[in-house]
């Protein structure tokens, strides 16, 4: 057979050749809806690739983002690798000195970042040593000059503007990429000190596109509209936003805006049939269904993929009875992150609504090329859903190392499992459950605590003599820390 590349060149061309007229949606700061078509999106991202090129991009150079779920995000996800970058997702709910922290340490050459998020920029920019800072203006504080005479003229401030960045540039010439090359990076808090970042190669990123599609994984078609209201800085919107762009799917972008209402306002207007994100959305989102339970008329069939933390059953049964169907899955950064998904199989009609609901509630079944086992002190737990043991996986999508970080070779086995730190159970048709956590960290709203740093912050009160911080169950947040503390005598 050839060796035709797995790298995402060929995914925007096919899309912009195939699904000229799907749409995309984005829902603005300002909460108007901007819709625009493949074909456009297309053309924009490579646009953005030129420019990149134009404004000296190298093979392997980093491009960072600090942006909501949007058309621009979108076409820096594609633009940036098919131009031989590096798409580097800042996550922008951590805390100011990680952010910087993380850009230095993948030395981010540039930065797209959206025009509201600006006020947060420029905490971490005297920290920092981007070349070049490219702002979306959506109408807040952007610079505004130059927009048809080219990039040069657009600068204000040492920010570009977007749009006019684009508008003169010409289309990406696409480097020939082999599909071992980088094309996107993501750190991780989910360890013990700094910040890991993960780096995901193009043939990754396509067979996890693949995978993911897959009708018992998140079965994603081009008859679906699909919202990741998962942020498209954790874990690339777990790959949603390539895997729909891939199968040529109606993407829906919720911006900045991800209370209960305005997401059942966007799934109603757009028809969304199949959506993603940490249980604490869906928690804000039962609430608002509770309150008000004819308001909204949902799409049949409504399928909400739900990962990160873990997905209680009783919250997947309150939603059955409004007609929406909740899809458990586990993953990780290192990952890509799809693990394992929850759907039940024919063989499911022999069991129980109760047995059906505890199925459900598992973490579920990895797709094929992912592969997992729970190791005990003993070796290999039996498939039996009873022992516990760690958490090994590994397949084309999961990560080998960590990028820059030589100290950390100890997460994985010598026989080449990445040892992910959960404690789980592995039952006999392969779902998974996972029933506990060895790593020190709390998880809250789908972000991470260090019980580490607290507990450091803690003792460093004068009348602190020891301190202990757990996670505790929460409804909201499905963990919150929790701070048992000695004082010093007196
Ligand atoms: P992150 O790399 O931030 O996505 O975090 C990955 C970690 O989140 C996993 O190692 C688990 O500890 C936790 N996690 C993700 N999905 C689930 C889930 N469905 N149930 C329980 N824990 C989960």
């Amino acid at each position: 057979m050839m060796p035709f590349p797995l790298t995402l060149p060929h995914v925007l061309e096919r899309a912009g050749r195939l699904f000229r007229e799907r749409e995309i949606v984005s829902r603005m700061p300002d909460r108007s809806l901007h819709r625009y078509r493949y074909a456009d999106f297309e053309r924009r991202a490579r646009a953005l690739g030129g420019a990149l090129q134009r404004l000296g991009l190298r093979r392997g150079d980093r491009v960072a983002t600090l942006m909501w779920n949007h058309y621009a995000h979108l076409e820096a996800y594609f633009a940036v690798p098919c131009a031989g970058g590096v798409l580097h997702t800042l996550n922008l709910r951590l805390p100011h000195d990680d952010i910087a922290y993380i850009a230095n340490h993948a030395a981010d050459r540039f930065l797209i970042v959206d025009d509201v998020l600006l006020p947060l920029l420029e905490r971490i920019r005297p920290h920092v040593k981007f070349e070049r800072i490219i702002v979306v203006p959506f109408g807040g504080s952007a610079p505004t000059a130059g927009v048809e005479s080219g990039a040069e003229d657009g600068v204000e401030n040492g920010l570009e503007n977007y749009e006019a960045l684009i508008a003169s540039s010409a289309p990406v010439a696409v480097p020939a990429l082999a599909e071992e090359e980088p094309a996107g990076m993501c750190y991780t808090s989910g360890t013990t000190g700094r910040p890991k970042g993960v780096v995901y190669s193009h043939r990754a990123i396509v067979l996890h596109s693949f995978a993911s599609a897959l009708q018992d994984i998140l079965g994603l078609s081009r008859s679906d509209t699909v919202c990741p209201v998962v942020p498209m800085f954790h874990v690339n919107a777990w790959g949603i936003p390539f895997s729909a762009i891939m199968v040529g799917a109606k993407l829906v972008l919720p911006g900045p805006h991800l209370d209960g209402e305005s997401l059942l306002d966007l799934f109603e207007g757009e028809g969304v049939t199949l959506t993603a994100g940490v249980p604490t959305i869906w928690m804000s989102i039962l609430k608002a269904l509770e309150e008000q339970p004819s308001r909204w008329k949902l799409p049949e069939g409504l399928r909400m993929v739900v990962g990160g933390a873990a997905a209680p059953e009783n919250m997947i049964r309150a939603f059955d009875r409004f007609g929406l169907r909740v899809v458990h899955g586990w993953g990780m950064t290192e990952t890509t992150p799809v693990g394992t998904v929850s759907t039940v199989g024919p063989e499911a009609g022999a069991l129980s609504e109760d047995e059906r609901y505890a199925l459900r509630a598992r973490q579920g079944v990895p797709p094929p090329f992912f592969e997992v086992r729970a190791m005990t002190g003993d070796g290999e737990a039996p498939w039996d859903g009873r022992t516990m043991g760690e958490l090994q996986v590994r397949g084309p999508w999961v990560a080998a190392a960590y990028h820059d970080a030589p100290d950390d070779a100890a997460k994985w086995t010598d026989d080449g499992w990445f040892r992910t730190e959960d404690v789980a159970t592995i039952d006999a048709r392969g779902y998974v459950k996972i029933t506990d956590r060895i790593k020190d960290l709390v998880k809250s709203g789908g972000e991470w605590i260090s019980s580490v740093d607290l507990e450091n912050a803690l003792m460093a009160h004068p009348d602190v003599a020891e301190a202990a911080v757990i996670a505790v169950p929460d409804e909201k947040w499905g963990e919150r820390p929790l701070a048992v503390v000695v004082r010093k005598a007196g």
